[in-house]
C-alpha cells in the first residue's frame, strides 16, 4: 500500500471559506476585543476553535434526518438511539440532553450536594464549572506525566491511582462518585488505557463509589487502545468500546464529539439508583424523557453517527491527521503536547514565547497571532481558561500555556494542514513582534468565552 493516508471519504457538498487580508484581521480582532470567540466565523479561514459540533455529517446521517419521529412522547427515534447505545454501553437507561454540559448539569444537580468532592483525570471546563456551581470541589488527579507537554507516554490521560486511593481514604465520605474523561481533553486529548479504566473502576468499587465516565471521545480513545495497548490489536473498535463501558456505572456525553452530530448529548445509567432524580431534573430543564433537549431527527442522526464514529478506517485517518501536523511542528521547532492526541494538536506557547510573562497570557497571545498571521482560529487552554480572578483582585495561573487547534470531523483536507504548518512557522519566525494582552472585563464563570482584552 502507498504510505499516504487519504481522507476516507469524498465530498458531496461544499462550503466556501473566505480569505481576508492582514489589515482586515487586525481590525476584526480589535473589534472582537482581542478574543477570537467574538469573531464572526465568516472572518475565519481555518476554524479550529473546537471539534465540538462542527464536523460534517454523512449522507447516511442526512438521510436519517428525514426519518425523525417528532412525537412528543415515546418517539420511534428515541428507541432507535436507545438500542444503539444499549448495544455499545451495556447500560440500561438513556437520558437524552441537548449537549454535554446539560447532561452534566442534570446529573450533578440530581446527585451532588454542597461540600462534595469529585475526582477526575482532568475535568473539562464545563464539567468543572457545573460541579463548582453546585458547591462541589472538582479535583484533577491525572498522572504526573500528563502535565508535562514534551514527555512521551502512550496514555497520558491516565488517572493517578495512588492519589485516588488517598482521596478515597481521606475524603471518601464526601465523594458521591468518581469520574474519568476519555480522551482527556483538558490534558491534551490524551487517551486513557484500558488497564487504567479497569483499575479506577476496581478502586472505586472497593470503596463503594459509583464510576461515571465522560465519554465525549470514546471511539478515539478505543482506537488509541487498539494501536498502543497490548492485547487489543485484534479486537474491533466496538469490542474495545464495549469493554471500556463495562467498567462504568454511568456516563455523560457530548454527542457533538464522537457522536458525529452538530448538536446532542446524553446520560447513560447502568441501574436505576439515580434515575428518578435525574429524570425529574431533565423534565424541569431539558424536556420529556424520550427526547430530552433534542428533536427526533437529532436522535436519528446520532444513532447513525455513533456507529460511523467507530469505523476503523475513519479513526485511523482521524488520529493520523493530528500526528501529521505534529510532525510538521517538530520540523519547525514548535513545542506541542506529545504524543499528539486524538482530536487536536496543543501548541506549547512557552516554546514560541519563552520570554512573555504569564501575566500577559502567552497562550492567548499566540492564539491571537495565529489569527492575525493566517486566519486560523484556535483556543487558549491556559491561564485565561483556567486561571482565576479572585475577589481580592489577585490572579491564579494555570500550569500549562497551550493553544489547542481542534479539528472538526471529516471537514478539512491535507492541504489545509500544510497551510497551517506554514502559518505557524511564520508566527514563530516573527515571535518577537507578538503582543501580550490584559483582561479588561470578565464574567465569574468560564471567562474565556466572553472576556474582553486590550494589548498589554
Ligand atoms: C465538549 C465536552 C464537554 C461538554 O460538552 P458540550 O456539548 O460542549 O456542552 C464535556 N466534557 C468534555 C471532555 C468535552 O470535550
Amino acid at each position: 500500500m502507498p504510505k499516504t493516508m487519504i481522507e476516507p471519504f469524498r465530498i458531496k457538498s461544499v462550503e466556501p471559506i473566505r480569505m481576508t487580508t492582514r489589515e482586515e484581521r487586525v481590525r476584526l480582532l480589535e473589534e472582537a476585543k482581542l478574543n477570537v470567540f467574538k469573531l464572526r466565523a465568516e472572518d475565519v479561514l481555518l476554524d479550529w476553535l473546537t471539534d465540538s459540533g462542527t464536523g460534517a455529517m454523512s449522507s447516511a446521517q442526512w438521510a436519517a434526518i428525514m426519518l425523525g419521529d417528532e412525537s412528543y412522547a415515546g418517539a420511534r427515534s428515541f428507541f432507535r438511539l436507545e438500542a444503539v447505545l444499549k448495544d455499545i454501553t451495556g447500560m440500561a437507561h438513556l437520558v437524552p440532553t441537548h449537549q454535554g454540559r446539560a447532561a452534566e448539569k442534570v446529573l450533578f444537580s440530581a446527585v451532588c450536594k454542597q461540600g462534595d468532592v469529585v475526582p477526575n483525570n482532568c475535568h473539562f471546563d464545563t464539567t468543572r464549572a457545573n460541579l463548582e456551581f453546585n458547591g462541589v470541589e472538582a479535583l484533577d488527579l491525572v498522572i504526573a506525566e500528563g502535565l508535562q507537554p514534551s514527555l512521551i507516554h502512550p496514555f497520558k490521560g491516565n488517572l493517578d491511582l495512588e492519589k485516588l486511593e488517598d482521596l478515597l481514604k481521606k475524603e471518601g465520605h464526601r465523594m458521591p462518585f468518581g469520574m474519568i474523561t476519555v480522551t482527556n481533553n483538558t490534558g491534551g486529548g490524551q487517551p486513557v488505557s484500558m488497564a487504567n479504566i479497569r483499575a479506577v473502576s476496581a478502586l472505586l468499587k472497593k470503596y463503594g463509589k459509583p464510576f461515571i465516565m465522560d465519554v465525549c471521545r470514546f471511539s478515539e480513545n478505543a482506537m488509541f487502545i487498539k494501536l498502543r495497548e497490548e492485547g487489543y490489536q485484534h479486537k474491533t473498535i466496538k469490542e474495545i468500546c464495549q469493554e471500556m463501558f463495562s467498567y462504568a456505572d454511568g456516563c455523560t456525553m457530548s454527542a457533538k464529539k464522537d457522536g458525529m452530530v452538530n448538536m446532542g448529548g446524553f446520560i447513560m445509567l447502568r441501574d436505576d439508583r439515580w434515575l428518578d432524580a435525574v429524570r425529574n431534573m431533565l423534565i424541569l430543564t431539558e424536556g420529556f424523557p424520550t427526547y430530552g433537549g433534542l428533536a427526533g431527527r437529532d436522535l436519528e442522526a446520532l444513532a447513525v453517527g455513533l456507529v460511523e464514529g467507530m469505523d476503523e478506517d475513519y479513526l485511523r485517518y482521524r488520529l493520523r491527521t493530528a500526528e501529521y501536523l505534529g510532525e510538521k511542528l517538530e520540523a519547525i521547532g514548535v513545542g506541542f503536547v506529545k504524543p499528539t492526541g486524538g482530536h487536536a494538536v496543543y501548541l506549547d506557547a512557552k516554546t514560541v514565547l519563552p520570554d512573555m510573562p504569564v501575566e500577559h497570557y502567552p497562550a492567548w497571545s499566540l492564539c491571537n497571532a495565529l489569527y492575525l498571521e493566517g486566519g486560523i482560529r484556535g483556543v487558549e487552554i491556559g491561564s485565561v481558561m483556567f486561571g482565576k480572578h479572585l475577589d481580592d483582585g489577585t490572579e491564579t495561573y494555570h500550569s500549562m500555556e497551550l493553544v489547542r487547534l481542534a479539528f472538526p470531523r471529516r471537514m478539512y483536507t491535507q492541504s489545509h494542514f500544510d497551510f497551517a504548518a506554514e502559518v505557524i512557522a511564520d508566527v514563530k519566525a516573527n515571535a518577537r513582534h507578538i503582543r501580550g494582552v490584559k483582561i479588561t472585563k470578565q464574567p465569574k464563570y468560564l471567562r474565556h468565552f466572553t472576556c474582553e482584552c486590550e494589548w498589554a
